[in-house]
Formats: C-alpha cells, structure tokens, sequence
C-alpha cells in the first residue's frame, strides 16, 4: 500500500515538473499568487465575473465598429542586441492586426471543422503617435537599464523607474508593452495584467514580453526560444489583457469559462495533428481539443484562431473594464493629406534627425512658402520661401510624423515627414 502511494505520489510529481517545465505564459502564475496572498482580491476577481457573465447573457455578441487601441512599447536593454529596432516592434503590430482581423495567412481552411468558430475581433492595434502629455511620439520609449536579466522574482520591477524599469502611460488610455530580457534559463516568454485587476493595480497594467519572442524579425526566435519567433507571444497575451484564460482553465479540465473552445485536459506544446485528443476525458468533441488556438501552448506556427466566444469575451471586458481606451486620444489619424511631390522637388533624408535638405531643380518650384504641420494639422514652423538649395532645422521638434508644405502659384503639396533621433 505505501509503496502504491508512493507510486501515486511520484507520478504526481513528474507530472506537476513536467507542466511547470512547459509553463511559457506567466499569467495565470501570478494571478494565483496574487489572489493567495489576498483572498480578498480573489473575491472581488469572483464578483466582477459573474457581472460579466451577466453582460455576456444579456447583451449577446454587440457588433461594434472597429475598435483602435493605441499601443506604447517600451524598450529596455542593456546591451545593443535587446535595444530591438523599430521594424522588430513595427513587425509585432503587424501581426496582431493579422491575427485580431482574422487576416492571418495559416488561418483553418474553410472546410476544417473549427473554421465556424473563428472570426474577426474587430479590434485593431496601433504605435500611439500621441503621448500622454498631447505630445507627437514614435510609440517606442527606449530606456537603458543596469539590469543583466529580469528572473521570476523581478518581472515586475519591469514597470517601475524605481527598480530599473519604466512606468506605464495612463493604462486606461494605452496598451502598455514592455520588451526585456527575460532570464533566459526561464521558458517564460511573458505574461499580461488581466483586466479586472486594472482598478486596483493601475501601474501594473500591461504586457511584458521577452525580447526573443515579439515581432517575427530581429531577435525573435533567438536564444531557444525558435517556436516564439512570429510574434503570436502578444497576441496571446493581448487575449488575457482582454479577460480570456487558457482553454485549458489552468486544470485539469479546467473551465476558460467560454463555450466554444472544446475542453481540454492540459495545455498543448508543438504542433498536434488534427484531430488532438479526440472524445477526451473532459468531454471533447470528436475534433478534439483547440491546440490551434491562440490561448494554448502550441508553437507559434501552430496557432491561428479566437473563437467568436473569445471575442465576446473580449468585447464584454472592452466594455465594462477598458472603456476608456475606446475614446483615447493615444492614437489619431492623419488630417492631412498626402500628395506626391513633384520630381523637381527632393526633401531628404526621411525619416530625419533634424535637419532636411531641400533641393528645388526646377524653378516652377521657388518660392514656395515652406511650412512644417503636425498630424492636427496645426503649423509648428515656418521656414520663408524656397531657393535652390536650402537645409532646413527642425532640431527642437520632438520625434513624431510631420508633413512638410510647400504652398506657391504654380503647387501646392504636402509630404509626410519623420522625425526620429533614435
Ligand atoms: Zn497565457
């Protein structure tokens, strides 16, 4: 009998250090120790669900129109190869437009048996070019730390300039992305603030997400984390920043607490063949479990699908818990717009420095009356007229789009510009 026990037990535990050893999400980890450390936090968490289920019954799936979330990303590195480019986050934006739009090139066939579950969020991401003081910004921040490594124990310390991190922008306006280095003897590849915790934890909101694993160029990939490297990290993440679980539950059998996604007994790695555990233990379908799903485990070429649940999911914590993101001033449009510029004009280099050369080869051209506009539309410069050949100084302007004017008889156009000393 003991020696059975101590079968038991030890199966246990290899199974517990095999599901430990597999953890690539931080989410659910550290959720539970919050709501360990304080019950009553748990309670609230229990209370603000069934509000939402309340929601979900009463105001099935509510089409919307496109919602646009502006995204900060901040930067922090130590040595130059986490100092990401622009083109890696540029990359991640990419991709979370894809696969939030259901544009994604390795969606299911329409003849898959999950095809009738996918669907469009409705949700569209973009850099902020406004930053929280009204100011034009890449939406990049880049900070040099003094930290080799973040472990388990300081993945917080990410977002707070008192430990060597930086600060979220206002949370209820920006989607807040932190890129570090991870400790690299951690799977983990990052991890998000679920929703119902942004009132009590504003400063926390957000995602952090290893170097290695955002965008699909640059370092993703790198360093062992190869099945991380098409950016599908954030996207993932961005489905608990919006309230969705693991389609395991985070159990055995666990409940994600929508109806669509198939019960699952454990998370998924790799890339199964479909169909995966048909007619489980939980009470699958005959197609199996979900692995293609966003909120599994399985390699990033594996995933490709929210479920329309998902969404509504998504929607309800758009609607009680992130509202204020829909009306943010994070992210504008352009009022200007764009015409070519004659071939007699050259303006250059773009994206600038600070300092742009003009060369008129034309004299249809001269004086032109020059003028620097934001995305408002509102003048910040003026430079007199066109010569020949003229530099023009816009080193005070902070970094953000700009379109330069050239306004006399003969034309009238306008080019967007880019101002970036990064
Ligand atoms: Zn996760």
């Amino acid at each position: 009998m003991k020696k059975r026990l101590l079968l038991i037990y030890l199966l246990l535990a290899t199974k517990m250090l095999s599901l430990q050893a597999q953890e690539k999400c931080y989410t659910a980890i550290r959720r539970a120790k919050i709501e360990a450390d304080k019950p009553e936090l748990k309670a609230l968490f229990e209370q603000k669900e069934q509000v939402l289920q309340q929601f979900l019954a009463e105001k099935p799936y509510a089409k919307r129109n496109n919602t646009v979330i502006p995204v900060v990303v901040h930067v922090l590195y130590k040595l130059e190869e986490e100092n990401i480019s622009d083109e890696q986050i540029r990359s991640q934006i990419k991709v979370l437009n894809e696969d939030f739009g259901f544009t994604n090139k390795n969606k299911l066939d329409d003849s898959h048996a999950f095809y009738k579950y996918c669907a469009a969020a409705g949700i569209e991401f973009k850099l902020a070019n406004i930053d929280p003081s009204g100011n034009p910004t890449s939406g990049i921040t880049r900070t040099k730390t003094t930290k080799d490594f973040w472990n388990e124990e300081e993945f917080e310390d990410v977002k707070f300039s008192d430990y060597g991190g930086v600060n979220n922008w206002d949370p209820s306006s920006y989607l807040n992305i932190w890129v570090a280095n991870l400790d690299t003897s951690s799977d983990i590849l990052g991890f998000a603030i679920l929703p119902d915790e942004l009132s009590k934890n504003p400063e926390h909101d957000g995602l952090v997400i290893r170097h290695e694993a955002l965008g699909n160029v640059g370092t993703a990939g790198k360093n062992g984390y190869g099945s991380a490297n098409l950016g599908r990290t954030a996207t993932h993440e961005i489905g608990h920043w919006l309230n969705l679980k693991h389609i395991w539950g985070d159990a055995v059998c666990g409940n994600d607490l929508v109806a669509d996604t198939e019960p699952a007994d454990s998370s998924n790695s790799d890339c199964p063949k479909f169909p995966h555990h048909p007619k489980n233990s939980c009470g699958s379908s005959e197609n199996g479990e979900m692995f293609m799903n966003y909120m599994d485990y399985t390699s990033d070429d594996c995933m490709s699908m929210f479920t329309i649940g998902q969404i509504e999911r998504m929607k309800a914590a758009l609607s009680l818990y992130r509202s204020k993101i829909l009306t943010s001033k994070g992210y504008v449009s352009a009022t200007i717009t764009e015409n070519e510029l004659p071939n007699y004009v050259e303006i250059y280099p773009n994206p600038s420095k600070g300092t742009i050369n003009l060369h008129i080869t034309n004299e249809a051209g001269l004086n032109a009356f020059i003028s620097l506009v934001d995305i408002f539309g509102k003048t910040v410069k003026t430079f007199g007229t066109t010569t020949n050949k003229m530099s023009l100084n816009c080193e005070e302007l902070p970094n953000g789009v700009y379109f330069i004017q050239l306004q006399n008889a003969e034309f009238n156009t306008s080019l967007k510009l880019i101002l970036n000393r990064e």
